[in-house]
């Protein structure tokens, strides 16, 4: 199996968010057969749907893997479960999510996973992080992901304390 890049997106909105955040880099880094290569810095949000549910923290992971893409979300999926993931409503409140953005070059449709993810290009809490650990990434469709900045009307601003070591 080739080494294939891919980057994760995660975010989380309860139980010490910025903690859940740093934790499952942590998890990311031991999954088998895969390494973190960079995180981005964490990035407060305010919650998309419902808005009486606290900020979002969110970033993005670059990782360099052997497992295939259903593995790798079979492991992610085992990093939420730990996490406790809990969702009581649909873009409600959750303890952590992990968001398969990119798996190499490939696109991927099947009944478990759409990869690109479908909101990367919309979502400047993802758009912003990933650019920030791949300034020149170049999605499968041929988009540069640095010209998606300009449809969003503000960049997000870096948690001071979390900038990336
Ligand atoms: P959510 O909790 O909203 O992230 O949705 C989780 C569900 O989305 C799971 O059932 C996954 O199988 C599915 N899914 C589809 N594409 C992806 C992806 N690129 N990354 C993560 N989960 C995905």
């Amino acid at each position: 199996m080739a080494t294939i890049i891919s980057y994760i997106a995660l975010g989380s909105n309860l139980s010490d968010p910025v903690q859940q955040v740093i934790t499952a880099f942590d998890e990311l880094a031991e999954i088998r057969e895969t390494q973190l290569i960079a995180r981005s810095s964490l990035y407060a949000t305010s919650p998309m749907g419902p808005q009486d549910q606290p900020d979002y923290i969110n970033a993005v992971a670059q990782l360099s893997t052997n497992l295939l893409a259903e593995e790798l979300l079979d492991e992610l999926q085992r990093i939420e479960q730990i996490h406790h993931k809990k969702r009581i409503m649909h873009w409600g409140p959750r303890t952590l999510d992990l968001d398969m953005l990119l798996y190499g070059d490939m696109v991927i449709s099947s009944e478990r996973l759409t990869v690109p993810h479908p909101g990367l290009k919309q979502r400047v809490f993802v758009v912003q992080p990933l650019l920030e650990i791949a300034p020149e990434l170049i999605l499968p469709d041929g988009t540069k992901l640095a010209s998606l900045m300009k449809q969003f009307d503000c960049e997000l601003i870096p948690l001071e304390s979390e900038v990336s070591t």
